[in-house]
Formats: structure tokens, sequence, C-alpha cells
């Protein structure tokens, strides 16, 4: 397994249900109720969910190395949501594309604008 040490030092600093020691057993995971999976000798390619889902995320470069590795990276995509800033109101929001520059509120609010400033240049037509 690539990155086994990054895994090991984030599991040892981040991951809730990890001890060093209990019960004599070293590396203990409280989850697995015995040795932390990432620390055990003989396994290749360990899956914990509780790491994917709450510790992992912490460390983007490690967690895609990680699910690539696991030929997972669909879960990638799956949270591939960009955070962004609404350019307009500031508030940050889950954008369906890398484009999207306005939150779903502001958005309203700029369509609305559009519309009523087309009626009005058509108003100025007509007159
Ligand atoms: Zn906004």
């Amino acid at each position: 397994m690539k990155n086994i040490n990054k895994v090991k030092s984030l599991i040892k600093t981040e991951c809730a249900g990890f001890l060093s020691e209990q019960c004599s057993i070293n590396n203990y995971c409280c989850n697995n109720d015995g040795v932390c999976l990432f620390f055990a000798e003989n396994t290749e390619m360990p899956r914990c969910k509780y790491f994917e889902n709450g510790v992992l995320p912490l460390e983007d470069g490690l967690e895609r190395d990680y699910l690539e590795e696991r030929n997972l990276s669909v879960l990638l995509n799956r949270k591939a949501k960009p955070k962004v800033k609404c350019e307009k109101c500031g508030t940050p929001f889950d954008a369906n594309s890398n484009r999207q520059k306005l939150c779903e509120k502001c958005r309203k609010i700029v369509k609305r604008e559009q519309a009523r400033e087309r009626q009005r240049k058509l108003r100025d037509k007509i007159a």
C-alpha cells in the first residue's frame, strides 16, 4: 500500500477510534476492537469505513491516492462538487459546476432583474 506511513500518522493524530495502547494491544482501534487495520502487518489494502468517511477527507492528496489505489475514484467524483463563494453575497454554496458563480438565492434575484430589464427594453421599443 502506498503512503502507508502518511495514513498511519493521519490516524494517530486524527482518528477518534485510535488508541496507541489499550488492554496491552498496540495501535488499538475502538471500532474494530482490535489492532487498527492500517497497523496490522498482513493486510495489503485495508479498508475502514470510519477512516474513509471521517479521517481521510482531511488530506486531499492522500485521499486521492488511497481511493485510486483501490479503484474507488468514483467516490472522489461523487464528492467533487466544488464549494464556491457566491460572487454577489459571499455565501459559500455547493456548485454544480465550476462555472456557477452565484448561489441559489442570488441566481433567482439576477434572473428576476434580467427579466425586468428585458421587459423595460421591450416597453421602450414599443413607446
Ligand atoms: Zn448569493
